[in-house]
């Protein structure tokens, strides 16, 4: 079968940044996900579209197709008191929360004092990246996968 909208798809894959650096991986962590559920980056997705299983390849895309580009409105201040546990709260986590109608991963830039600066565009924002991607594996999702929404099994969701 090949990679159409509503199919299971699991991919290897290798990230490189436009100096041809490895800066994420499947690492044996293979990813499944629903093809058309918008979980990839929007040019990958479009890439993968029509492929088999098996499929290798490489594409390279600009930050729009990739991880977005940044947006200097989604850094901002928040209050330490906003945190469930203030001890935890130190430059480099990583959180989620809806701020503006949207579930954001959020970085802490800095703490200071009570001032929280927080930055919730994509870490990848604003790069060029290269993909090398190999199809591992192309089937239907049943109908409990689409109603939930994501991937059961060995490398999906598990309840
Ligand atoms: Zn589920």
């Amino acid at each position: 079968m090949t990679i159409i909208k509503d199919a299971v798809v699991t991919i290897d894959y290798t990230i490189k940044d436009s100096e041809g650096k490895i800066i994420e991986s499947a690492d044996g962590e293979l990813l499944s996900y629903i093809h058309g559920s918008q979980t990839l980056a929007p040019g990958l997705e479009k890439a993968l579209e029509g492929k088999e299983n098996g499929h290798q390849m490489e594409v390279t895309l600009a930050p729009e197709e990739a991880f977005g580009v940044r947006d200097e409105e989604l850094v901002r201040e928040v209050s330490l008191e906003d945190f469930e546990d203030s001890s935890e709260v130190s430059p480099g986590l990583v959180f989620h929360a809806d701020l503006d109608g949207e579930v954001r991963f959020y970085t802490v830039l800095s703490v200071e004092d009570d001032t929280v600066a927080i930055d919730g565009n994509h870490p990848f924002a604003d790069k060029t990246l290269t993909f090398d991607v190999t199809v591992t594996e192309v089937r239907e999702a049943s109908e409990e996968e689409l109603e939930h929404g994501h991937v059961h099994g060995e490398h999906g969701h598990h309840h």
